[in-house]
């Protein structure tokens, strides 16, 4: 989080439908960086689910946990995200300008493969990566920033 919060103050952007209560959420971060805290303060931060975000490289993005609109394990209440099994339009989404320059870098890698396997595989990593580069635009076309959003 306070990365994420170093990241918006230096003009970072981020996008997902938990962008703004990630921005809210990283306002908050260096009130914690660096400082010594007892073990009821940790588990105290540790129970307020706007105060964590779960990277997920994986799959580029990361999660802002909520239990209730998880998509990952429905109907199922856990504590932590089930970031292996990550759905594409939860709720709690956060994607960073990093993320979305991954998105590129992958989707150019999976070009170059495309060029050198059997037509459907190559079919299928030229898919997959106008996929990432969807992604990737949705990014730019909606990041939000701490100027555009000064909340
Ligand atoms: S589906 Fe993905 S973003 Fe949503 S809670 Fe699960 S891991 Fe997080």
């Amino acid at each position: 989080m306070t990365d994420l919060h170093d990241d918006l103050e230096t003009g970072g952007g981020v996008s997902g439908p938990s962008a703004r209560r990630a921005i809210n959420a990283a306002a908050q971060a260096p009130r914690f960086a660096g400082t010594v805290i007892t073990a009821t303060t940790a588990r105290r931060l540790l129970a307020n689910e706007d105060a964590l975000l779960y990277d997920n490289p994986h799959v580029l993005l990361l999660c802002h946990y909520r239990r209730e609109q998880a998509l990952c394990h429905r109907g199922v209440p856990r504590e932590t995200p089930s970031l292996d099994h990550c759905v594409d339009g939860c709720g709690n989404v956060v994607r960073t300008d990093q993320h979305a320059d991954q998105l590129h870098d992958r989707a150019d890698t999976l070009d170059k493969r495309a060029t050198y396997v059997p037509q459907p595989l190559a079919e299928r990593f030229r898919k997959n990566a106008n996929r990432l580069r969807a992604l990737a635009d949705e990014h730019d076309q909606t990041r939000i920033t701490l100027a555009k959003d000064p909340a």
